[in-house]
């Protein structure tokens, strides 16, 4: 062994990529931002992902075969692609997650004050909330009508269309109301209110006439009364497409990589994996971003149940054979991780932060302080992801989520460790995670494609 071979060091994507591998990083980047561009929802991604998945030859599970899909109330799914093995000695799972941080609207949203209509909200995830005011704003959702009927609503999106936006306060009167306080109290949540019109109805005896105007303006549009709010899950998200970063395009810009850019990759691995050996599933979960909590998030049982189903349409399903299947199998918790901040690297530690274009990161542990809420993947996983990516060509580099004692996360990771299975973190590493335009080089983003389908196809 020569002396320079004890050495390790991270490789930069563009560096070891032939110009054949680089164009296709470049066409698999242009058809991720279409993606993320027009899925700004977990609803919109579970339809988009139906639709990829039947033309690929994927059938609801109901039908059976041997590609099968499973939706959780429209707002989860598992892709299933049968493997040769059987059930029972496990299957190879990669979970990532499809809701995002935004801003929710309220039950009761639509007031006037000052002559101005307007919605108040409630924001869902952890959001940096001056990142949300004085910036162009579209809303997606549903609104569900008392009979059932469910209204679509995406308002904001296109050149030709309105879009609507939280207002911020002038510097010239910021100095008490913002300037001396903390940076989260600047703006308080019950600040930020949706700007949505201002011309009221011409009767100038009628009260509310401007919200009565809106409310009549939502009635042509949509057939929706002010009741119907209620029963609505309408999101309020970044308005317009995604976007090339950089004068060389080596990166995209856009509203929810974390975790898009995960599920996107594992979607395209499971259309394209070739004869796996074991049973593979991309999961797709809701409510990562706040604890994973319900029946759409991974804490739910939904994996067990997918489980239960793929055995069920074998026709041999029993409560022993899905234990021992989830406890022997094995999963990647597809998720982001934090890029190696150029004007913050005061809060990494720069040997173990992941570098953005330096590959597919993997996680070992997440958590805060001393490890806690962590799954720490065992050395022996942790090696065999390396043989894996290794043997595929895939480049990765280690990583840890900033400096210990800094602060910390975590994800999905341990809700499936639960089962007993062998589960690690993997996923790009991004620069402003959490804000409305999160930046993924696009090296990374093939890296976590080739990484993933590397690991379904693996013995
Ligand atoms: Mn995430
Ligand atoms: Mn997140």
């Amino acid at each position: 062994m020569e002396i320079k071979e004890l050495k390790w060091e991270r490789r930069l994507v563009w560096d070891v990529v032939s110009d054949e591998e680089k164009s296709r990083i470049f066409e698999f980047a242009d058809d991720y931002k279409k993606f993320l561009s027009a899925n700004k929802t977990e609803r919109e991604v579970v339809e988009t992902f139906v639709s990829e998945l039947k033309a690929h030859g994927f059938r609801d599970i109901s039908e059976g075969g041997d590609k099968v899909f499973m939706v959780n109330r429209g707002k989860a799914l598992a892709a299933v692609a049968f493997g040769e093995k059987p059930l029972s000695e496990g299957v190879r799972i990669i979970a990532s997650h499809i809701d995002v941080p935004r801003i929710d609207m309220k039950p009761v949203p639509l007031y006037e004050d000052t002559g101005i209509a307007m919605m108040d909200t409630h924001y869902y995830g952890g959001i940096k909330k001056f990142h949300w005011v004085a910036r162009p704003l579209a809303i997606h959702g549903v609104v569900v009508k008392e009979d059932g009927r469910v209204v679509k609503v995406v308002f904001g999106e296109s050149p030709d269309e309105p879009v609507l936006t939280i207002e911020d306060l002038l510097p010239h009167l910021a100095r008490k109301a913002q300037y001396g306080k903390k940076i989260e109290e600047a703006i308080p949540g019950e600040k930020l209110n949706l700007i949505v019109g201002s011309i009221p109805l011409p009767d100038k005896e009628m009260k509310d006439r401007v919200k009565l105007a809106i409310l009549k303006l939502l009635n042509d549009k949509y057939g929706i009364v002010e009741e119907d709010f209620i029963s609505a899950e309408i999101e309020i998200v970044p308005a317009g497409p995604a976007r090339d970063v950089g004068f060389d395009s080596s990166m995209v810009g856009g509203y929810g990589h974390d975790d898009r850019i995960c599920a996107y990759t594992s979607l395209r691995a499971v259309l394209d994996v070739q004869n796996p050996k074991w049973t593979v599933i991309a999961l797709f979960f809701d409510k990562e971003e706040i604890g994973s909590d319900g029946n759409t998030g991974a804490q739910s049982h939904f994996v067990e149940y997918v489980i239960a189903k793929l055995f069920e349409l074998q026709g041999k399903g029993d409560y022993f054979k899905v234990v021992d299947a989830l406890n022997h199998s094995e999963a990647i918790s597809a998720d982001v991780n934090a890029a190696l901040d150029p004007d913050w690297k005061e809060v990494h530690e720069a040997k173990n932060a992941a570098k953005l274009g330096y590959g597919l990161p993997v996680t070992k542990y997440t958590g805060r302080g001393g490890k806690y809420t962590a799954n720490d993947a065992h050395a022996e996983f942790v090696a065999k992801i390396r043989r894996i990516f290794n043997q595929a060509g895939v480049v990765w580099q280690p990583a840890e989520l900033g400096k210990v004692d800094e602060g910390g996360g975590g994800t999905v990771a341990k809700y499936l460790a639960k089962f007993g299975m062998d589960v690690i973190d993997a996923g790009p590493a991004l620069l402003s995670m959490h804000s409305p335009f999160e930046i993924a080089s696009k090296a990374d983003l093939w890296m976590a494609y080739k990484g993933y389908k590397a690991f379904f196809e693996a013995e």
